[in-house]
């Protein structure tokens, strides 16, 4: 059954963004920037158990050039903290952020003179899902919320230029 016959007359709408953002929304790219013990959490979310392809999340890029969501997942040492700006650097528009545990959030309990207290020093960051490591489900339901609060209400005119 063509579109005509299906909808005869009728016509349907939208918007240029809704489209593109249902298409951002359901075709996330993660990149894992993994330094600790969450990283070891990242593999249950990823696999058959959790499996967050269910969400849109499917396609793990290693590259910051095919990724549009960087998860940072443990702790960031100033040392390794350049290397984490230009990763992120190297992404393209439109590109979000998602900080995993206390360790990438605030430093946690390593409250000392080589650790960042917070990613959020370095780089913007979307959301943040707390715990030691957060569950698999925690960080779903951190996909869901930024695919819902950020993802969806971004306007094509109001993105950096390179997003186009
Ligand atoms: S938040 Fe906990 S599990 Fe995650 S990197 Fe820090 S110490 Fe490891």
């Amino acid at each position: 059954m063509g579109v005509e016959s299906a909808f005869g007359d009728s016509w349907i709408t939208t918007t240029i963004d809704s489209v593109l953002n249902w298409g951002r929304e359901h075709s996330l790219m993660p990149m894992p920037f993994g330094t600790a013990c969450c990283a070891i959490e990242f593999m249950g979310l990823v696999s058959s158990e959790y499996d967050i392809s269910r969400f849109g999340a499917e396609i793990v890029r290693f590259s910051p050039r095919q990724s549009d969501l960087l998860m940072v997942m443990g702790t960031i040492s100033y040392k390794q903290a350049p290397i984490l700006k230009r990763v992120y650097d190297q992404m393209a528009e439109p590109k979000w952020v998602l900080s995993m545990g206390v360790c990438a959030s605030s430093g946690g309990f390593y409250d000392n003179y080589c650790t960042v207290q917070g990613i959020d020093d370095l780089i913007p960051v979307d959301i943040y899902v707390g715990g030691c490591p957060p569950r698999p489900e925690g960080l779903i339901e951190a996909i869901l919320k930024l695919q819902e609060q950020r993802i969806a209400r971004q306007s094509v005119l109001t993105q950096p230029e390179d997003a186009a």
